[in-house]
């Protein structure tokens, strides 16, 4: 008795890690629908139900046609996440009745799909020594289900199809992510890739982005993975996380208790924050997959392949690699500048227009987005232009203007776009750099302040720095600092040795 308890006692204190696997669904930005030729509208500004036509409202009879755009931007996806594109592809119908599904399947991929065995490394923190790989078991396209409003009081539900027929990828991981937070650091970088793809928006609020955490525990050590339960329809990074951190406690304390997890699918209450089953869901093989009928199988060529592979631009963590190695730009500068692939493109612009890489990083993390962010203005609404940036860091480097005018300046040119050496002269801002000038700024500072003068004479040394402010004030912080900095002390010497110049 005694020495069962002991065991269960050492058994529970074995510790447990998490397993994840993420499934991303994300809506694909083409003109029109999956199968038919209905327009792909704004779900939050169009009308419902505008924007549908008997194929996409499931009506009996009518005949699919598979949109290519959908199958270039899903080939995009990919080929970036290096995967192995499939000659032969094969529609599967998905059966299941829901009311946001009228004809009660939904076409999607299953044996055969668009995209398999990829992966993605992902770096934590920006630290290239800190790489996880995420196997990508595969890449498939399929179309999105309507839009239900649940009426409050259960008045009822309104259905909106402009949603369905939507090209939709589905994008599958293997169980390779080991904790929550990494979790989210790969679904960020996903959602980075897509937008930089082309193929996806990133806008979490209009749901054209949603998770799947597939999550389970296993003891430390252990090759066996648990029994993992799925988490459907997250759709923001918090909900990712919460529900995930959520579920995770759930099972670990049923498995410290001595208990099993059991195999289930679960929703995610944002109001009460937990997670909760919804063991009517169907498991895989109640869909009763089989080949779509009214599709041929979709061949894919190897020339579709390369000239797909070809348009891919460079990707997020490849720039990151080359803004380091070529441009010598420190991590957290190279992910901040690639984070939005217009904000890289106009820094990249910058740079070809003779900016110093180190430079305009800097201008544009210290000040530019510091000055978008007050303004509300994305990188492609504002009136700056990277030449106008590379223009006002020559000013500073020609010691025309000195750091803090050209802040002032640099302002000035997100208001009204004017050249920064037009603002300059026009306001009179350049910098004093002529010594006799500065010399004799400095001579009035002194005598008009003759108690401070003593003081720093016997020994307070910090009074130099403020003699420096007063003549900065004097030249309302347009003379340079350098010089005063160096004719200023040479004097206070001067004045030590009590030999005044
Ligand atoms: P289904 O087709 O029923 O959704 P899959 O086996 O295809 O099931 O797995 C779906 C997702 O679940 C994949 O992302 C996979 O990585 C993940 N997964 C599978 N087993 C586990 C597990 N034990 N723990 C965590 N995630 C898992
Ligand atoms: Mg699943
Ligand atoms: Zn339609």
């Amino acid at each position: 008795m005694e020495s069962s308890l002991n065991s269960t006692n050492i058994d529970t204190m074995l510790d447990f890690e998490p397993v994840i696997g993420l499934e991303v669904h994300a809506e694909l930005m083409t003109q029109s629908k999956m199968f038919c030729g209905c327009r792909v509208v704004d779900s939050v500004q169009a009308k419902p139900n505008t924007a549908v036509c008997p194929v996409c409202l499931g009506m009996p009879g009518m005949l699919p046609v598979i949109n290519k755009k959908a199958v270039e931007l899903a080939m995009r996806v990919g080929l970036a996440l290096n995967c192995t594109i499939q000659h032969k592809n094969v529609f599967a119908r998905k059966n299941y009745f829901y009311p946001d599904l009228p004809k009660a399947f939904q076409i999607s991929q299953y044996e055969l799909p668009l995209a398999t065995n990829g992966w993605l490394d992902v770096e934590r923190n920006g630290e290239s020594e800190e790489t996880f790989r995420v196997r990508i078991r595969r890449v498939h396209l399929e179309e999105d289900t309507g839009k239900l409003t649940h009426l409050e009081n259960q008045q009822g539900s309104l259905v909106d199809f402009n949603r369905s027929g939507v090209p939709l990828l589905e994008i599958v991981s293997e169980p390779d992510i080991r904790s929550v937070e990494d979790a989210r650091i790969y679904a960020l970088k996903l959602r980075q890739i897509l937008r930089y793809l082309g193929v996806n928006s990133g806008d979490m609020e209009k749901g054209v982005i949603r998770f799947e955490a597939n999550v389970s525990l296993r003891r430390v050590g252990s090759d066996q993975l648990g029994t993992r339960t799925e988490i459907k329809n997250l759709n923001s990074f918090r909900a990712l996380v919460d529900a995930s951190n959520y579920e995770l406690e759930r099972q670990r304390e049923i498995l410290q208790s001595g208990g099993r997890v059991v195999q289930d699918t679960m929703g995610w209450s944002e109001a009460r924050q937990v997670t909760y089953s919804q063991r009517d869901k169907e498991e895989a093989h109640d869909y009763r997959y089989f080949p779509e009928p009214d599709l041929p199988p979709l061949a894919i060529s190897e020339n579709w392949i390369e000239d797909t592979r070809s348009s891919i631009p460079e990707l997020p963590y490849e720039k990151v690699k080359r803004y380091r190695r070529s441009f010598g730009l420190s991590t957290y500068e190279a992910e901040v500048i690639t984070e939005d692939r217009s904000v890289a493109t106009w820094f990249e612009v910058a740079i070809d227009s003779g900016g110093d890489p180190k430079a305009v990083s800097n201008w544009m993390i210290n000040s530019l987005f510091g000055l978008m962010n007050e303004h509300k203005q994305a990188i492609d609404e504002i009136l700056v232009t990277p030449n106008s940036l590379v223009a006002l860091i020559k000013l500073i480097d020609k010691a025309v203007i000195n750091n803090n005018t050209a802040k002032e300046v640099l302002g000035q040119m997100f208001e009204s776009g004017e050249d920064p050496l037009s603002i300059v002269n026009e306001r009179g801002m350049a910098q004093i750099s002529d010594e006799q000038e500065i010399a004799k700024i400095i001579q009035d500072t002194l005598s008009q302040n003759p108690q401070q003068l003593e003081s720093f004479l016997e020994g307070k040394e910090q009074l130099r720095g403020w003699f420096m402010g007063q003549i900065m004030r004097a030249t309302k912080g347009k003379a340079n600092p350098a010089m005063v900095n160096k004719l200023l002390s040479a004097e206070l010497e001067a004045q030590k040795k009590g030999d005044p110049n």
